[in-house]
């Protein structure tokens, strides 16, 4: 099961100013299934709820944190509280944060600043600053932009994947274990970061005969940072055309134009690629082509998630 910090509010509970909350559907029910949840709240912890909103205030290059009403500069309450919950969710083995848009603390990119009493633009909330500061290479994003289908499947896919790293460097006795890791990893990568997944290819091949436990905290260094890019459309149809490329001898020649029809209406956005990883699935299993069977790429989290079924998904 993952584990993963969210701002309490996403996960319902009456929480924020107004003592309201505001319960996201995909995180409680769909991630839920799949997920615990290691809920915090930075501004409930250091003034309690119901309560007075709050903004950041630029001061000579300082941030301060400011009532909206009462104009008291509460900095040093929200400091002590936000200490507090960074301790908490770092005592937990998590695989992810989601974070609450355009929260004072929680926004990631959204949150509004002020100078005086004129807005200075939209950046990292306080709260999210501190956590991408201290998980590095880590799986973050704010629920609005969950919204979006393409970074919706990004983020889902780097959580499992970040999991499965995890668990590996729990586990790892041998060399082969890695190689076998790397080996289910080889299409996400190369979705994500051509030259990084050679790289961990290199590292992976040992030629400097380190210890496996060296090996590994340099390979998972290197595929944390590569999960954190983002995928493309056209990286995305250029793993496509590998994979078919794995199976080509075998395939008749109407179900290899199939292929190619199905990934050339996945590029036009005509077709989710839902539908192309099912067709390859589907004669991959028919052809007993096991080295793909095993790609992560192919699964790379539970179906029923069922993100890959939007158009919009890989652009
Ligand atoms: S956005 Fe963050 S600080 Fe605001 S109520 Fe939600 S968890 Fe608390």
């Amino acid at each position: 099961m993952l584990k993963i910090a969210v701002s309490a509010c996403l996960l319902g509970e009456p929480i924020r100013y107004d003592k309201t909350g505001q319960r996201d559907r995909f995180i409680t029910d769909k991630l839920g299934k799949y997920a615990s949840f290691v809920p915090f709240c930075p501004e409930h912890l250091a003034f309690g709820t119901p309560r007075e909103t709050i903004r950041i205030v630029l001061e000579n290059e300082h941030k301060k944190v400011i009532t909206v009403f009462s104009k008291n500069d509460v900095t040093d309450a929200m400091n002590t509280a936000m200490a507090h919950e960074l301790e908490k969710i770092k005592k937990e083995e998590l695989c992810g944060i989601i974070l609450k848009s355009k929260s004072p603390s929680c926004g990631l990119g959204s949150t509004k600043y002020y100078m005086k009493e004129m807005s200075e633009g939209k950046k990292d909330g306080l709260f999210a600053t501190l956590c991408k500061e201290h998980f590095v290479d880590f799986p973050i994003e704010e629920e609005a932009r969950l919204l979006d289908p393409w970074l919706r499947e990004n983020f889902v896919m780097q959580l499992f994947a970040y999991a499965d790293a995890q668990m590996l460097e729990k586990n790892i006795q041998t060399m082969r274990e890695l190689v076998a890791f790397h080996t289910a990893y080889k299409f996400l990568l190369q979705s994500k970061h051509e030259a990084n997944y050679r790289l961990l290819g290199k590292i992976v091949a040992n030629h400097e005969t380190k210890s496996v436990m060296e090996i590994t905290q340099a390979y998972l260094a290197l595929f944390k940072q590569t999960l954190n890019h983002k995928s493309t459309i056209a990286k995305t149809v250029n793993v496509l055309q590998h994979m078919v490329g794995f199976f080509k001898k075998e395939l008749t020649s109407s179900e290899k134009q199939e292929l190619h029809l199905q990934i050339e209406e996945f590029r036009d956005e005509i077709i989710p690629l839902i539908a192309v990883m099912s067709t390859i699935e589907f004669l991959a299993k028919k052809y007993n082509t096991t080295y793909l069977l095993g790609q992560k790429f192919l699964n790379p989290y539970p179906k029923d998630l069922a993100l890959r079924s939007m158009i919009q998904v890989g652009k």
